[in-house]
Parts: structure tokens; C-alpha cells; sequence
């Protein structure tokens, strides 16, 4: 077969397209907290370690300067990501404890989940083993259940988004993209590699969109790279239409025939989107030796345990510089009450 290259950068997620105030933790302003340092980047944004001056506890902020959201057309994205980390809990999706702003700036005040992401232990792992893949494909599996039954569309599936915790459990982080659904929506967002092929085709879609993500996701995590691979966008998107998978000879016969399942263009016929759910995707025999309410628990045994030495310890995330962020510019009076709520 063909042998594909595998992207070591990392997947651009295009923007095209209340427990916060309720919670514990005391200290709501930024003066609240030192920044230490950025563990992480996204399109308009930044993550950064912080450090609650009082209690000394670490937490991950994630910092968008308005300019750049309203410049890039993300207010709604922003607001939406703000208000579905505020109604949710689970044990496999990243806590967020308050969001707030000034006048430059958005933040969201997260756990810090120190391990790194998925995407770093797959690339030095070159793939993962059927047992490894099984493990976050169940835990994931748990996360998308759960955002479904509350009509939470995730929409940026990718390993780039997986990250550890300290145990090596799975916390699914950027909320992005996710939206809560009343009916379809159409707007054409994601990553390239991960996109359904009703996307591409600007048909309105549905929480499908994710479990098809999960076939690309498992295949990447066995096969080392994804099925629909280019180096511009646009030959992506033909493959992903084209549905034509190279499929290599390792690959274990009871996988594939979930990422088949999962992979299917028509989405009335794909696993997870039929009359009962996520129950048929739990049900097929590549997770017949789980117990799904273990996994909930956080009873299966992670197959990796990051290294983590100490509670602020970065080690695990990429070091980024810091561009003097600190410095940007406040934005406008109108802009910035677009965010009045945030
Ligand atoms: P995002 O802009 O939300 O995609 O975050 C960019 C990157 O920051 C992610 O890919 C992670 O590497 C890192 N990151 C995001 N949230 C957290 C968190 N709660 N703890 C640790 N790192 C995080």
C-alpha cells in the first residue's frame, strides 16, 4: 500500500466556519493568578499555566484576545464553547471552573491536565496497539454518549484535543467548535482529515459528524497516520469524498470492520447515528470485553502514565514563545460588549 506521510505538525483546526461562576475557586481576576507559562496555541489564543497566588494550585487558562476573536469571526464559537464547558461535568471532558474578561482579553480558568496530548504519544509511538486504542476509543466513546444525549455536537475529534491526566486517563479539551444542536447546522468547521464528507458537501449535519471523526480517529491511532491524507486541504477533501481507504495488512479484521461502520458516507446507515446510538457502537464486538460502567469509573488501566513530576510540571506540552501576548491591545468599546455575558 501506499505509504502515506504522516503530519508531524499538528492539525489546524480552521475557523471557517453555569457552574464557571458558581465553582470553588476564589480568585476570578487575572491579577488572581501568575502567569507562568504557554503550554499551548490555538488559532486566536493561547494557553497558559497559571498559578493561584492564594491557594498556590496550578490551573490551565485559556486566553483569546477579543481583536483577534471578532477579527477572525469567532464570537459565536467563543460564546458557545464558554457556555457548554459551563453546563457540563464529565470525568472524561476538561473541567472548566469560571470563564470572565477585561478589555483585551477572554479567559477560561480550566483543571491543568498535565500529561500532554494524545497527539505527542502517537507520533513517538509511531501507532498504538489494538489494547491502547481500545482503551481512549472507550473512554471517548463515554465523552460523545454523554455531549449527545444533551444535544452537544463536539466537532473537533483529532488527537491534537485528547489529553492525560496524571493517571493517564483521557480529558477532551477544546470546546471550540462544539455546539448544542436543536435541529442540523451547516457550518463548514473542523480539521481537514476529520471532516465528514456532509460537510465538505454543505449538507446540514448532526452529532454523525462525530462518530465519523472516531473512525478517523481509530484508524489513526492503529494505523499511525489518518485514511484521507494530503498536503493541501482541497486533495483531502476529494479523498474523503472519493471514500477509497488504503488498508494495511496489520490491521485487526474486528477494528476494521468498526472503522467501516464508522466510516460510512451515508449518515442514516453510520454506527452511532441509528435508532439506538451510541448503544451500537458500544456493542460491537471490539468492545466486547468492556464494561461500560467501569470506564465511567475510570476503572480500565490506562495503557500510558505520563511522567509527571510535579504538579506545575510542563514537561509533556511543547514550549511556545511568548511574543509579549501580554502586551496586545485593548479592544473597543463595542466590541467588548459583545461579551458582556462571558
Ligand atoms: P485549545 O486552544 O483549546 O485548542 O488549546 C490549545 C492547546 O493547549 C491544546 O492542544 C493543549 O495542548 C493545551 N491545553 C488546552 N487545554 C488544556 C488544559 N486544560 N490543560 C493542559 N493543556 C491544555
Amino acid at each position: 500500500m501506499a505509504s502515506a506521510k504522516v503530519a508531524k505538525v499538528k492539525k489546524q483546526t480552521s475557523p471557517t466556519g453555569k457552574k464557571g461562576s458558581e465553582n470553588t475557586e476564589e480568585g476570578k481576576k487575572l491579577s488572581d493568578y501568575e502567569i507562568l507559562s504557554t503550554i499551548g496555541t490555538g488559532t486566536f489564543g493561547r494557553v497558559v499555566l497559571a498559578r493561584n497566588r492564594e491557594t498556590r494550585n496550578y490551573f490551565a487558562l485559556k486566553v483569546m484576545a477579543i481583536t483577534d476573536v471578532i477579527r477572525l469571526r469567532q464570537v459565536e464559537h467563543v460564546t458557545n464553547e464558554k457556555e457548554i464547558l459551563s453546563s457540563i461535568t464529565h470525568p472524561f471532558i476538561v473541567n472548566m471552573f469560571w470563564a470572565n474578561h477585561d478589555d483585551t482579553f477572554l479567559y477560561m480558568l480550566m483543571e491543568y491536565v498535565p500529561g500532554g496530548e494524545v497527539f505527542s504519544y502517537l507520533r513517538n509511538y509511531g501507532r498504538f496497539s489494538n489494547t491502547m486504542a481500545n482503551f481512549y476509543a472507550s473512554e471517548i466513546v463515554s465523552a460523545l454518549e454523554y455531549l449527545h444525549s444533551r444535544s452537544i455536537v463536539y466537532r473537533d475529534l483529532k488527537p491534537e484535543n485528547l489529553l492525560l491526566d496524571r493517571d493517564g486517563h483521557l480529558k477532551i479539551t477544546d470546546f471550540g467548535f462544539a455546539k448544542k444542536l436543536l435541529d442540523r447546522t451547516w457550518t463548514l468547521c473542523g480539521t481537514p482529515e476529520y471532516l465528514a464528507p456532509e460537510i465538505i458537501q454543505s449538507k446540514g449535519y448532526n452529532k454523525a459528524v462525530d462518530w465519523w471523526a472516531l473512525g478517523i480517529l481509530l484508524f489513526e491511532m492503529i494505523v499511525g497516520f489518518p485514511p484521507f491524507f494530503d498536503d493541501q486541504p482541497f486533495g483531502i477533501y476529494e479523498k474523503i469524498l472519493s471514500g477509497k481507504i488504503d488498508w494495511p495488512r496489520h490491521l485487526d479484521p474486528v477494528v476494521k470492520d468498526l472503522i467501516k461502520k464508522l466510516l460510512v458516507p451515508d449518515r442514516t446507515k453510520r454506527l452511532g447515528n441509528m435508532k439506538n446510538g451510541a448503544e451500537d457502537v458500544k456493542k460491537h464486538k471490539w468492545f466486547k470485553s468492556i464494561e461500560w460502567e467501569d470506564v465511567l469509573a475510570r476503572k480500565l488501566t490506562p495503557p500510558i502514565i505520563p511522567k509527571v513530576a510535579h504538579e506545575g510540571d510542563t514537561k509533556n506540552f511543547d514550549t511556545y514563545p511568548e511574543d509579549e501576548w501580554q502586551k496586545t491591545a485593548a479592544a473597543g468599546e463595542k466590541d467588548i460588549a459583545l461579551f458582556v455575558d462571558f
